[in-house]
């Protein structure tokens, strides 16, 4: 260890609200990725950043010196002849944007290595809805990588330790030290491995609600503030546009279940509007802040890959290329089996869904084997819930609240109260919502 600094004066500097200097938060999270600072003083030193907290400079300082820890990925000589381009999600229920966006996005000119995690509690990961394709390689190897982006124009795979290797020990502490919620911390663990992703452009999703992980809107905007400074202040042209999380994403939750709605929607059938309205909303934006097109032409060619079936092509392309079967988009119930209990939920009384807790539908898919409590936990790709009606949906004994697919009978019983709890039922249906909040770019800061 370097003698110019002692970790324990840097803690105690943070501690007393002193800002930190570059070097000092380099040394930091060099500490962190070679082992030579200790848990306890990482932890303590997340704690003092989660008091005092960090101005926008001292979070670029931290999110560089993490994506200096790792590797970091170069399409330069990857003859892409594409801006490489990528959206990052703070996590929802039934958030399945990623799996069609990487597609479409790929469909209208831009390159999408998307770098997607796993779920942990209410939230689902892309990457297990991935798992749940027979034969698909969440970890290619980077010439693999290059080409499936270069061919393809989309792979999404998993993160590996390679890149911005500091965040794993920082984030593993952080997740057991009830610090994760530092929105400084956050956007530095989020940005340090987007921009070791190489991307020239990012949009971010920070949502809202009842089932985000910020649930307040003011705190997700905080968050989105933040990101959007950091990430410009580091290079990357980024913004954030805040999405309601009040009601799930779409009518499916759970593992194979998105990949299905996934397929569906890319062919055509049964698009739920509101995924609709965000997945749209997103590409066009990617398409705007990668050069790609503008305001008025995005939504028209995003709109034109669905509808010509070129996003679909591109997302079966991405599947078989990594390995996926080649007949999944025509073959899904061959390769994407559901649980073999399904039950419709039929709610005690009609009226219309006028508040959904989406944190507890989340929980229902873990209370199926959907999910994970903790970091290790496997989990069961068939289980989910289908059919999940929104705010404003009529109920009654014809119109269930959603259809479960449970590998038991026990696990369906404690589903469907959990689904039952989730729900307030009213007499008159509510006023509809946009699922779209605001945009912030970096001249709105
Ligand atoms: N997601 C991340 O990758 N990092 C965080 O700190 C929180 C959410």
């Amino acid at each position: 260890m370097s003698a110019e600094f002692f970790p324990q004066e840097i803690i105690r500097k943070k501690r007393d609200g002193l800002p930190l200097s570059e070097a000092e938060i380099q040394f930091i999270v060099r500490g962190i990725t070679d082992n030579s600072i200790s848990e306890g003083q990482i932890a303590a030193f997340a704690m003092a950043v989660f008091f005092q907290d960090m101005s926008m400079e001292e979070r670029v300082w931290l999110t560089r010196a993490m994506v200096n820890s790792g590797d970091v990925m170069d399409w330069s000589n990857a003859d892409l002849g594409r801006p490489v381009v990528d959206k990052h999600s703070t996590g929802g229920v039934g958030d399945k944007v990623s799996l069609m966006l990487a597609a479409i996005v790929a469909a209208c000119g831009g390159a999408v290595p998307m770098i997607s995690g796993r779920g942990l509690g209410h939230t689902g990961g892309t990457l297990d809805k991935l798992d749940s394709v027979p034969g698909y390689n969440t970890a290619p190897d980077p010439d693999l990588l290059k080409k499936v982006v270069k061919n393809v124009g989309c792979a999404i795979i998993g993160q590996t330790s390679d890149l911005a290797t500091a965040d794993r020990r920082f984030y593993a502490t952080r997740d057991v030290t009830a610090t994760v919620e530092s929105i400084a911390l956050i956007t530095a663990s989020i940005l340090s491995k987007k921009l070791a992703a190489g991307l020239d452009a990012l949009v971010m999703d920070v949502k809202f609600g009842s089932g985000a992980f910020k649930e307040k809107y003011e705190d997700a905007e905080a968050l989105a503030k933040s990101i959007v400074t950091v990430a410009n202040g580091a290079g990357m042209p980024t913004t954030a546009i805040l999405t309601d999380m009040n009601q799930v994403l779409g009518h499916t939750a759970g593992n194979a279940i998105e990949v299905r709605e996934t397929i569906d929607f890319l062919m055509g059938k049964n698009v739920d509007k509101r995924l609709l309205e965000v997945v749209s909303v997103l590409c066009s934006e990617m398409l705007v802040i990668a050069g790609i097109a503008d305001e008025t032409t995005a939504p028209m060619a995003v709109h034109g890959a669905l509808n010509s079936g070129s996003a679909a092509e591109r997302f079966a392309q991405m599947i078989a290329a990594l390995g996926g079967p080649t007949d999944l988009m025509t073959n899904p119930d061959k390769h994407l089996p559901l649980a073999p209990i399904s039950r419709d939920v039929i709610a005690p009384r009609r009226g219309y869904i006028a508040k959904m807790d989406t944190r507890a539908m989340g929980v229902a898919v873990m209370d199926l084997g959907g999910g994970r409590h903790k970091a290790s936990d496997s989990i069961d790709y068939g289980v989910g819930l289908s059919n999940i009606q929104g705010i404003g949906a009529k109920l009654g004994p014809r119109n269930p609240v959603a259809t479960i697919f449970a590998r038991n009978e026990a696990q369906a019983d404690q589903a469907e109260k959990r689904i039952l709890g989730a729900i307030t039922i009213a007499e008159e249906a509510p006023a509809p919502t946009s699922a779209i909040g605001r945009k912030i770019t970096k001249e709105d800061l």
